[in-house]
C-alpha cells in the first residue's frame, strides 16, 4: 500500500544546477535519492562554457532523467563566454529544451550603467531562444519589471520567469502574458511568493529547487527537496501534493516540450 502511494506521488524539478561542484562527491546519490522522493526528472541549467561542457556528460548518462537548460549569468559573464555559450547552444541545439537562465540581476548590480550593461547580452539570448524556436527561461532578480518588458517587445515564444520574486503587479502581468514562473522549494517563507502562488493559474506555475542554492532545509539543496514546496504549495491552494505534484509536472513537461 505504501508502495502504492508512493508511486502515485510525480514531481519535476523544473530548475537546478547539478553539475555545480556542491555535488561532485556524491551526485550519483543525490539524483537517487531525488528519483526516491518521486522525481520523474529535472532540469538543470548551466551558467558557463565550462558549465555547459560539464552538463553535456551529465545528460548523456541520465537520458530521459535530465534535461539541459543552456543560459549564463548576464552580470557575471564577458561578452567572449557569451559568445561562445551561443556558439555551444547552436551547436548541441537538439539535446537542450530551453535558453536560460538568462536576463538582468539588480541585485547584485546596483550602478545603473552597470545594469544597463547587461542589456546587450540578454538581448542576445533571447534572439537565440528565437532562432532555434525554444523556450526561455528567465532570472529576473529585482528586475522583474524590466525583464518583462524587454520580453514582450522582443519574444513571442514561452516565457518561464525562473525563482519568481515580483510583487502582485508583476505577477499579474506574467498571469496576463500567458507565462510561466517557478517557485523555490522555501518559497511559502516568502509574502509576495505566497501572493503570486494565488494570483497565477495553478497551470503556470512550476515548481524548483535551484539547488544547491535557496535550502529550505539547513544543508545544501538537492532536487528530492521539491518535495518540499509541492507541500508548501498544496497547504496554500487546499490541494494535495499528489495534485500539486501531478499538475505541476505536467506544466514543467509542457514549458520544456518533454
Ligand atoms: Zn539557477
Amino acid at each position: 500500500m505504501y508502495y502504492l502511494e508512493y508511486m502515485s506521488m510525480q514531481m519535476f524539478d523544473a530548475h537546478t544546477h547539478i553539475d555545480m561542484k556542491h555535488f561532485k562527491n556524491d551526485r550519483e546519490r543525490v539524483i537517487q535519492r531525488a528519483r526516491e522522493a518521486g522525481l520523474v526528472g529535472m532540469v538543470t541549467s548551466s551558467i558557463s562554457p565550462a558549465s555547459f561542457r560539464m552538463t553535456l556528460g551529465i545528460i548523456e548518462k541520465y537520458k530521459d532523467f535530465i534535461f539541459h537548460s543552456a543560459g549564463c549569468s548576464a552580470s557575471q559573464v564577458t561578452q567572449q563566454e557569451a559568445d561562445q555559450i551561443i556558439g555551444l547552444t547552436r551547436k548541441y541545439s537538439t539535446d537542450i529544451v530551453a535558453v536560460g537562465e538568462v536576463g538582468l540581476d539588480y541585485h547584485w548590480v546596483k550602478e545603473p550603467r552597470a545594469r544597463e550593461a547587461q542589456e546587450p547580452i540578454f538581448s542576445k539570448f533571447i534572439e537565440l531562444a528565437s532562432e532555434l524556436n525554444l523556450p526561455i527561461v528567465i532570472h529576473s532578480r529585482k528586475a522583474e519589471a524590466r525583464a518583462s518588458e524587454m520580453l514582450e517587445a522582443q519574444f513571442s515564444g514561452d516565457v518561464l520567469m525562473h525563482c519568481f520574486d515580483g510583487d502582485s503587479t508583476i505577477a499579474q502581468r506574467v498571469a496576463d502574458n500567458g507565462w510561466y514562473i517557478t517557485l523555490p522549494a522555501n518559497f511559502s517563507k516568502y509574502r509576495n511568493r505566497v501572493q503570486s502562488a494565488k494570483i497565477l493559474p495553478l497551470e503556470q506555475i512550476l515548481l524548483e529547487t535551484d539547488g544547491p542554492y535557496l535550502s529550505p532545509t539547513s544543508d545544501r539543496n538537492e532536487p528530492a527537496n521539491i518535495q518540499y514546496g509541492c507541500e508548501a504549495l498544496g497547504k496554500i491552494l487546499d490541494q494535495t501534493k499528489e495534485t500539486i505534484g501531478e499538475t505541476t509536472t505536467m506544466n514543467t513537461k509542457r514549458f520544456y516540450r518533454l
